[in-house]
């Protein structure tokens, strides 16, 4: 039996990246950029004003008080948007609104609280330093400079950024498209009559969810009945169509092996038993650049080994360099023991109390028992031969 860490390792050294893609900036959420993105020009581009209020020179206004105000003479009006025509000499003053460009020879913007205005004069009731309520050129990002380096992952503030940089296209890395089969003769699709010994077909439901929370493109193949050639079409049909193919079902050993039998029959799969629990059996192997991936068919297995092991690698395949989730100490809030010679990745609810995390498992924790996770926000490891009892300490990792 492998390790979780060790059958991982295996499974990560064998992913590529997909390659690189030019997509326009709005289809880039979730897309991890694949160069660096320099600054053209320096942000902001001009010195500009940060309130609305007058832009004055501050040694024009240094004696200014309450009881003894002022007076400048407004020579211009400066919305944002528009350049100003005039200098400012001493006595002088432009109104100015947020993101007006400075004019020159001001030094300063008096908010335009601290004034009063008959249109052509102006009353400053304050002094200001020198600089006060400008946002200067360049204060934010020189031109030229590193501003989005290559891997950094494109959320809502970096597709701003991107806008801002006048990105139309970015070079991203690509996403796999992931083909799901479900297999078993037991399997009945939704909305179908469910007969005696038959089961809802829901392992694809919930990988199409984990595909698409990974950001890659689930491709829904529908089941596959326990037949060789039915088996083979679906599963090549998978293969062509995406990057990479998951199947659950038939990986065990109890199993009908025909499942085992064609996907060796794609090429050279390997054949494993992980030390975990839920989800002991797993195919996995690389067949033309795309991994594919066997998860066995209970529905809490399948969930779990994707988080574990399909999650990371699509990731990886995506450009990203952080692919699992952080994992941290929670304190056990009921007992739990383990006395098989796996790792139990049990489901619980975790949350942070007072700068701490606790954890309490969702009730029976069999393979097939879906509720166990539908209840559960993250999962705890529950190391071989513990026997946890309430403040105990236990690694956890949150999965939503
Ligand atoms: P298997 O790994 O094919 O032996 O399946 C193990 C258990 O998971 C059996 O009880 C199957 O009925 C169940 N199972 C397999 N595939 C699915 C699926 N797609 N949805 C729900 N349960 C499944
Ligand atoms: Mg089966």
């Amino acid at each position: 039996m492998l390790t979780v860490e060790e059958a991982r390792t295996k499974v990560l050294n064998s992913i590529m990246l997909l390659g690189v893609e030019k997509k326009p900036i709005l289809g880039c959420l979730g897309c991890v950029l694949a160069e660096d993105v320099r600054a053209d020009y320096d942000i902001p581009p001009f010195d500009n004003s940060q309130m609305d209020g007058y832009a004055v020179i501050a040694e024009d206004v240094a004696a200014a008080s309450q009881s003894n105000p002022v007076t400048l003479k407004v020579v211009e009006n400066l919305p944002a948007g528009y350049a100003p025509t005039k200098k400012i000499f001493h006595g002088k003053a432009a109104r100015i609104m947020t993101g007006g460009m400075i004019p020159e020879g001001a030094d300063a913007v008096v908010m335009v609280e601290d004034t009063q205005t008959d249109e052509r004069d102006v009353k400053i009731f304050t002094p200001i330093q020198k600089g006060e309520n400008i946002r200067f050129r360049a204060e934010s990002i020189n031109s030229g400079e590193l501003v989005l380096p290559k891997g950094k992952v494109i959320r809502p503030p970096e597709m701003a950024m991107l806008a801002t940089l006048n990105c139309v296209e970015i070079a991203v890395y690509k996403r796999p498209k992931v083909a799901l089969i479900s297999t078993g003769d037991e399997l009945t699709p939704l909305g179908e009559e469910l007969k005696p010994g038959m089961i809802r077909d829901s392992n694809r439901y919930g990988l199409y969810g984990q595909v698409l929370e990974a950001g890659c493109f689930p491709i829904d193949m529908g089941i596959a009945v326990d037949r060789v050639d039915v088996l083979e079409a679906k599963f090549r049909a998978g293969l062509k169509q995406a990057d990479v193919l998951v199947t659950s079902g038939g990986v065990s050993v109890g199993d009908y092996d025909i499942v085992k039998d064609v996907l060796s029959k794609l090429g050279e799969i390997d054949f494993w038993k992980v030390a975990m629990k839920p989800g002991k059996p797993q195919a996995f192997g690389v067949v033309d650049g795309k991994p594919i991936f066997g998860l066995p068919g209970n529905p809490v297995s399948s969930l779990v080994v994707f988080e574990l092991f399909v999650r990371p690698a699509l990731l990886k395949m995506s450009g990203h360099i952080d692919i699992f989730r952080p994992t941290f100490t929670a304190i056990m809030e009921n007992s739990i023991k383990n006395d098989s010679e796996r790792i139990h990745y049990a489901r619980a609810i975790i949350e942070k109390r007072n700068g701490k995390y606790y954890a309490k498992t969702t009730g029976p924790q069999g393979s097939g028992i879906l509720l166990s996770l539908v209840l559960a926000n993250g999962l705890i490891i529950v190391p071989v031969d513990a026997n946890l009892k309430p403040g105990d300490e236990v690694d956890a990792l949150l999965m939503t």
